[in-house]
């Protein structure tokens, strides 16, 4: 886009980078401001990193350390509960969190333990397959987990109303209100991971706002900088900020940082971008646009080997099954979602899959005569690579 092209440059013309380690620099105390002003209300201050997964990683680190330093110390909050077919990157305390076994197991003995609740899943949901059910039985696992464990538990870490890399998987509002509601009862940080689902990708600036959930801390990433550059942010309530407050000597100091962490080329990319959704109507665009893929999706739906169509927003996931009655899944070794894939790329459409999973999650720029070419070319690449089995 011209006007983050242009910001950049203007940047550039300045200076590439100055470092963040114990000084700041313009363009990035104009974007936590703007950050802070745009994000759920209560999130008062901004720590920058670089990626999703460190943004994650500093979330960790402060809800640990937060437990120690304030003013009545619970230093045994050590624990994490995360959720199955939770996914919040690749560094070791991300990884820690996952639920996916593909990802995590081969780490298992460098991963530091976490309470696993169910996150509701409800296609694939053991006990009922339908939504209340399902959610229900999802909040009793981590009510359960609370109630015997909550002393331990520093925070809940939930990627809001949808698990991107799991599977798409779409919860709803009242789920994340719930949890929200949990995580106060028993004293513990709600985390949201808003990496992938930040800056409007679902249909709001940010999944939080669904439900109208202001989280205690929240990491950032991805559409931050529009796609330009890597820049991340985490965000934490000013009651967090205020434990780490106090005399040197107390020695409060959160230590992370990393080298180009807040570069000013990506705050100005970022600081344009946010722009752009004010001055442009980009959420109204993107609910346009997702209200028009999810017509287009219908005809997906009622493909004989297309188990579920999940969307929210501009992310969607199609489920593939071998038996769309009884829901049997593809064995991994078929290789379904990559041979769908490979079928779409023969077809001039570059898609991506998640196992059995295939994703769209189509730039908020796609015009409608794109949006109809990347749902004809998927539902002809599914119907040819499950015609061949
Ligand atoms: N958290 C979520 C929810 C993600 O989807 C991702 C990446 O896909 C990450 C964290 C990690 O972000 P990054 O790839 O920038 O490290």
């Amino acid at each position: 886009h011209d006007k983050i092209d242009g910001a950049i440059r203007a940047q550039l013309s300045k200076v590439a980078h100055t470092t963040l380690l114990g000084l700041a620099n313009v363009p990035s105390i104009q974007l936590a401001r703007k950050l802070v002003e745009i994000a759920p209300p209560g999130l008062s201050k901004v720590f920058y990193s670089d990626n999703g997964s460190t943004a994650v990683e500093v979330t960790l680190k402060t809800a640990f350390q937060y437990w120690r330093h304030k003013p009545d110390p619970k230093p045994e909050k050590t624990k994490f509960i995360s959720f199955s077919n939770g996914y919040h990157g690749d560094t070791i305390g991300a990884v820690s969190l996952a639920g996916i076994d593909l990802f995590h197991d081969i780490f298992a003995p460098l991963l530091f333990e976490t309470y696993q609740a169910y996150y509701p899943y409800c296609y694939r949901c053991r006990y009922d397959k339908t939504f209340p059910a399902c959610r229900l039985h999802c909040l009793r696992s981590i009510e359960e987990i609370l109630d015997r464990r909550h002393d331990q538990v520093a925070a809940i870490v939930i990627e809001p109303m949808v698990q991107g890399a799991g599977g798409m998987i779409v919860s709803t509002p009242e789920f994340l209100k719930r949890v929200r509601e949990l995580a106060t009862r028993y004293d513990v940080l709600l985390i949201a991971d808003e990496v992938a689902t930040g800056f409007g990708r679902t249909g709001t600036m940010f999944a939080c706002e669904h439900a109208g959930v202001t989280p205690d801390l929240m990491a950032l990433g991805k559409g931050l900088t529009g796609g330009y550059l890597p820049l991340a942010a985490t965000l934490i309530s000013e009651q967090i900020y205020d434990a780490f407050l106090g005399d040197y000597s107390e020695q409060k100091t959160f230590f992370h940082g990393h080298t180009y962490t807040g570069n000013p080329l990506a705050c100005a990319a970022a600081l344009a971008s946010i722009e752009l959704f004010e001055t442009n109507d980009v959420m109204d665009t993107v609910r346009k646009k997702a209200d028009l893929l999810a017509q287009k999706l219908r005809a997906i739906g009622e493909l004989d080997h297309v188990g579920d169509v999940r969307q929210l927003g501009l992310m969607v996931g199609i489920e593939l099954v071998q038996n769309k009655r009884t829901r049997d899944p593809y064995g991994w070794d078929a290789k379904i979602g990559i041979r769908t894939i490979n079928e779409a790329r023969e077809r001039g459409v570059i898609l991506r899959p998640l196992g059995n999973v295939i994703v769209l999650m189509p730039p908020f720029c796609i015009t409608e005569e794109q949006l109809s070419t990347l749902v004809e070319v998927t539902a002809a690449s599914i119907q040819s690579a499950t015609a061949r089995r």
